[in-house]
Order: structure tokens, then sequence, then C-alpha cells
């Protein structure tokens, strides 16, 4: 097996199956000493994923365009979790703030090995190919593909020499069913899932793990807008339409799958697209094409 592994320099056995078959079944892991950095984290997903992480051990990093926030919900985090948790200035498609980012991470706690590119925009909510406008699909596709190429490229960086490390992104259940989105989200979370995918092949070989994830729809501050859906509709429509009968899902079934793919418990899986849906896409391959 460590002949022919992607993933250099792990040794896997029978209790990396059975850990991968506990996480399943339970609901907490560690990340003890782990210093993290987290795009998008002020808000959403990012956020709920920054306090999940900081609750099991880590140092984390929260990086975002919305400063204020982003610094009032760190300062809340150290309290509530008694972690260090921070907020840098990152907007990720300037390579520069992306840079500094990863730069700060290591200069504070001497690592970086978890990277989550996670932030992402919708961009204008209309799913009509007459509707796609070249400014709105470049900027999606910037800060969705781009950005989060940048954040694994300076991780790599420093994650390289340590040969270990865990880059992550968000991509969404648009990678895998088709239709109700915008055409620029569903080719950016495509291309998240590609990219994810090349990068595992490229940085394997430095036993580096890179994985995705692909959350249906939660409420989130952006969802909201976007959907034009209050919290409690979107539960509902949820509930109507699952796959998997009885179990009401929210954002921290994200966060819970961003941390069992940056935890050791998943130390043998890489290039992998955990979608978190229930089973929804195996169920349905497309949605209506109307909003609803
Ligand atoms: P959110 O709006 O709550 O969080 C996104 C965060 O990204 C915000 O804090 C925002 O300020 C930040 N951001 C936006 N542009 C940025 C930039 N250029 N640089 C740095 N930060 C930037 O939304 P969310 O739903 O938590 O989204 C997080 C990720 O999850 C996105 O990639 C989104 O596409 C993906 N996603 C969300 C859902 C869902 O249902 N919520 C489903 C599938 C995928």
């Amino acid at each position: 097996s460590m002949a022919v592994a992607n993933l250099k320099g792990v040794s896997a056995d029978a209790n990396d199956i059975a850990e991968a078959a506990l996480y399943l079944g339970s609901e907490e892991s560690r990340l003890q000493g782990k210093a993290a950095l987290i795009t998008g984290g002020a808000s959403g997903i990012g956020e709920t994923t920054a306090r999940l992480f900081a609750r099991n051990g880590a140092k984390v990093v929260i990086a975002d365009v919305q400063s204020e926030l982003g610094h009032s919900v760190s300062k809340k985090m150290e309290s509530e979790t008694g972690q260090p948790v921070s907020y840098v200035h990152c907007d990720v498609t300037k390579e520069s703030d992306i840079e500094n980012a990863v730069n700060a991470v290591v200069s504070k706690h001497g690592k970086l090995d978890i990277m989550f590119n996670n932030a992402g925009i919708t961009g204008k909510y209309d799913p009509s190919i007459f509707s796609t406008e070249a400014e709105d699909f470049k900027k999606v596709m910037d800060i969705n593909v781009y950005g989060g190429l940048l954040g694994a490229k300076h991780a790599a960086r420093v994650m390289i020499p340590e040969k270990k490390g865990c880059i992550l992104f968000t991509a969404s259940l648009a990678a895998v069913i088709y239709g109700g989105v915008p055409h620029a989200y569903t080719a950016s979370k495509h291309a998240v899932v590609g990219i994810t995918k090349n990068l595992a092949v490229e940085l394997g070989q430095h036993g580096i793990r890179v994985n995705c994830i692909s959350p249906v729809a939660v409420f989130t501050p952006s969802v909201g807008r976007a959907m034009g859906l209050d919290e409690k509709t979107l539960e509902a429509v949820n509930l109507a339409i699952a796959n998997l009968k009885g179990v009401k899902i929210d954002v921290n079934d994200m966060a819970e799958a961003a941390l069992y793919l940056g935890s050791e418990e998943s130390k043998f899986v890489s290039g992998f697209n955990l979608v978190v849906d229930g089973g929804f896409s195996l169920r349905h391959s497309a949605l209506g094409f109307d909003k609803s």
C-alpha cells in the first residue's frame, strides 16, 4: 500500500476504515493543537466551522472581508471556547491578502495544519441563461474558484516543507445536481470539485490531503438573501423534499463534515467530495427550472 499510495508518508490499516465508520456514527472529533485558517469564516458555514474547530482544540484564524463582524465573532468564539481565535482581513481574490493571511497563521501559531477555502458567493440569483451577465459570471468564478486556488497555493507553500497538511474546499450540491441555480454558480462549484481532485493528486506526493464538502441548501445569511427564504421555510422545504426522512439538518452538519475531513480520523481520505445531502442527489439529478 505504501509503495503505490498517492498520499505519501501515511500508512493505512483496518483502523482507518473503523475510524471512518466510527465518525459517520458519532458526533465529535478532535483537532487538539492544530492551526486552521478559514476563509469566509465571519458568517454561515465558515463561522460555524470555526466555532466547532475551536471547540475541538484548534487555534483558528478567520479570514473574511466583513471586518467588523469577523472581529466580533472571533472574540466571542475565543471567550466561548478558551482557544485562540482571531480575524484577518482577506479578500480571497487578492493574492497578497491570501499570502498575508497564511503568513499571519504561521507567525501566530507556528504552522498551518488546515486551510479551509470556504468563502463563496452565489452571484445574481437567476438561473436563466438569458440573465447570465459577464461581470457577475467573472466575479463568481473569481471568488469561488480562483480565490480557493490561491488559498490552496499559499497553504501548500507552507505545508510542503512539513510534509503534511489538510486543504478543504466548500463546493455545493450544485456540483452534483442540475437546475434551479445560476449557471455561474454551477460552473464554479464543478470547478472546485475538479481542483480538489487535481490538487489531491499533486499534493498527495507531499503528504497533503485535499478534500471538499458539498452541502445541500442550509440557512445562512447569503442563502436566505439569494433564495428569498427565511430559516423556518428553508427547514420545512428541506424536510419535505429530503431523501433521508425525519432528519433536520442545518449549518452544523456542514461544520461536522469539515471537522471529519480536517481531523486525523480521515488521515487516508483525499480527493473526496463529501456530499452532505442525505442521499438527495441520488434520488434527484435535477431541480425545477424555477426557484421553487
Ligand atoms: P455566507 O454568506 O454566510 O458566508 C460566506 C462568507 O464569505 C461571508 O462571510 C462573506 O463575507 C465571505 N466572502 C465573500 N466574498 C469574499 C471574498 N472575496 N474574500 C473573503 N471572504 C469573502 O454563506 P455560506 O452559505 O456560509 O457560504 C459558505 C460557502 O458555502 C460558499 O462557498 C457557498 O457557495 C457554499 N455553500 C453554501 C450552501 C448553503 O446552503 N449555505 C450550500 C452549498 C454551498
